[in-house]
């Protein structure tokens, strides 16, 4: 008989002689195994090297009292994110047209996703969740706040966003009408023309200025709550890129600089980041502009504070790297996708705006190219398939977001085969969890340090946050390294990221093995 599944909820302890917990660390000896190969074309065959890296990591284990700062926090996804959290907190019921409904984090890969992490003694399969593997953040503890253009209180955002159900919107107008988004950071020439009636809230004064108030907020913030660590996260529109010069855009001093003297290219978005990481606040971009720039992400490096980006991956697009890949992965070959999108939310409306869709339309077009590389067999150097994405605003459909995807791929023999998918999700229901794992992700990594044989000091790790890729439409890499977009891939990461941290080594899925004797 079959010895099944179980599902373990408590905290994760490693018990090996490599692992070692303090009260105040996890330490934890990892053999990172990777292959290096070269091509050898005199005899047409690659050659391939194992090679074992010694790495020790180190991991905080007190979770800090955490503050999340949203740009953009009137905003469908930030007042969705911000109802979800109370209603969740104070466990607040509500009815809906199917009967009563009860709050959850749905969509969370921190809070609701488990990982396989071995077998028990009867050989059943043993999963546990996410969080449970090092210490995290839990959301309920997270402390809200951030700026909007929109000086709307809290409860007014969350129905103008229409996402949630009135019955619980109704519940939570007490807790959030007292709340107003602090006063933004804006420069209209980075914004579609047809978002200006909102802005209403906007800070005075140079670009310079503006990043000293972002400051003060964020300090005021830490000290008004007690918090001890903050994340920022962008989740206001999408800007058109900025144009700075290659000075600005690759050295930090020169950005500073640039910001000091007013430069008109310094965008909104550049200022909160730069504002973030000189408080020592990771930064997460949120959508598709260029806000991470070479000196942006050294500015980071240089206070040790990750920052991630860009451009959430929640709906038709985390789709698509999941189901091109999983068509690449069969030997078939996709020959044309072509994706429809329609909705009508205010991010919508906005990039209707030519000048803003653009960033929006890199960021959704980048998603096959690992993919197709990765198979030779059936694409030849430069070819990939046709890759159509329309996107058009539906006033009346709000922030219900409907997606059409054809993929059409060549199958064995002269044969075709055909998927036609239908998406039907409202955008910031799948969005706002991707914000609170970010957060929650971020912050741990402010707490993981690792060395190598012969070190005497941990060193942080590269401010470049790759394990995140997986929450990215366009993830950022370091130093030219390639990005990832296979969906399983980037959950593999991060996954065996948190495994490293205790010393377990990657998920290698090798049980046709079957259970050790
Ligand atoms: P939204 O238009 O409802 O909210 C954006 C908010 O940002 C608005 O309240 C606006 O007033 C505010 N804002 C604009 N400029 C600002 C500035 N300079 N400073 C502070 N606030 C500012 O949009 P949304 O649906 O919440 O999406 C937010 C962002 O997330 C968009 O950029 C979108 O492209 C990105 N995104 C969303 C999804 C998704 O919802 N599924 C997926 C990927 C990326």
């Amino acid at each position: 008989a079959s010895v099944g599944v179980r599902y373990s909820p408590w905290p994760v302890q490693v018990d090996s002689p490599e692992v070692h917990y303090s009260d105040e660390y996890i330490f934890a000896k990892f053999h990172y195994e990777q292959v290096s190969t070269c091509e050898d074309r005199q005899n047409g065959r690659t050659l391939v090297r194992p090679e074992r890296q010694q790495l020790e990591f180190r991991t905080d284990r007190c979770v800090p009292r955490l503050g999340l700062l949203q740009v953009g926090w009137g905003g469908n996804n930030g007042s969705t994110l911000t109802a979800a959290v109370v209603a969740n907190r104070e466990n607040i019921c509500w009815e809906s047209r199917e009967g009563l409904c009860s709050p959850n984090y749905y969509g969370s890969v921190t809070q609701t996703a488990s990982v396989h992490l071995g077998c028990d003694e009867q050989g059943a399969d043993v999963f546990v969740p996410l969080h449970a593997i090092v210490p995290l953040v839990h959301p309920n503890d997270i402390i809200l706040g951030g700026w909007d253009i929109s000086s709307s209180n809290l409860a007014d955002a969350l129905d103008r966003a229409k996402v949630l159900d009135v019955d619980l919107r109704r519940q939570l107008r007490p807790f959030l009408e007292r709340i107003k988004p602090w006063r933004a950071a804006f420069d209209k020439s980075f914004i579609a023309q047809n978002q200006q009636s909102r802005a209403d809230n906007i800070l005075s004064g140079s670009k310079q200025e503006q990043l000293d108030s972002l400051r003060d907020d964020i300090r005021r913030f830490k000290a008004e709550h007690k918090v001890e660590k903050v994340v920022v996260v962008w989740s206001a529109n999408s800007e058109r890129y900025a144009e700075l010069t290659t000075e600005a855009a690759c050295l930090p001093e020169k950005l500073l600089q640039a910001i000091r003297n007013n430069e008109a290219e310094i965008s909104p978005s550049i200022l909160y980041a730069v504002a973030a990481i000189l408080e020592h606040c990771p930064y997460v971009n949120g959508s598709p502009q260029n806000t991470l720039l070479p000196s942006v992400v050294e500015l980071a490096r240089q206070q040790a504070v990750p920052v991630s980006g860009n451009d959430f991956k929640s709906g038709q697009t985390r789709l698509k790297s999941v189901f091109t890949d999983f068509l690449v992965g069969c030997g078939l070959k996709p020959r044309a996708i072509v994706t429809y999108n329609h909705l009508g939310n205010n991010d919508m409306y906005q990039l209707t705006d030519g000048t803003m869709w653009k960033p929006k339309s890199v960021s959704k077009s980048g998603v096959l190219e690992d993919i197709v590389s990765s198979n030779r067999a059936l694409f030849a150097e430069g070819e990939e398939p046709d890759h159509v994405v329309v996107v058009k605003y539906v006033p009346f459909l709000g922030d219900s977001k409907r997606d059409i995807s054809e993929y059409t791929s060549e199958a064995f023999m002269g044969g075709r085969y055909t998927n036609i998918i239908h998406n039907e999700a409202l955008d910031s229901i799948l969005c706002a969890p991707l914000i609170l794992d970010t957060a929650i992700l971020c912050e741990l990594l402010t707490r993981v340090t690792f060395r190598r044989p012969g070190d005497e000091t941990y060193r942080p790790l590269e401010s470049v946050a790759v394990a995140l890729s997986f929450f990215m439409k366009n993830p950022m890499t370091p130093y030219g390294l390639p990005p990832v977009n296979a969906l399983w891939r980037q959950r593999l990461c991060l996954e065996n990221m948190l495994r490293a941290l205790v010393g377990l080594g990657p998920s290698h899925e090798l049980w046709f093995l079957g259970a050790s004797d």
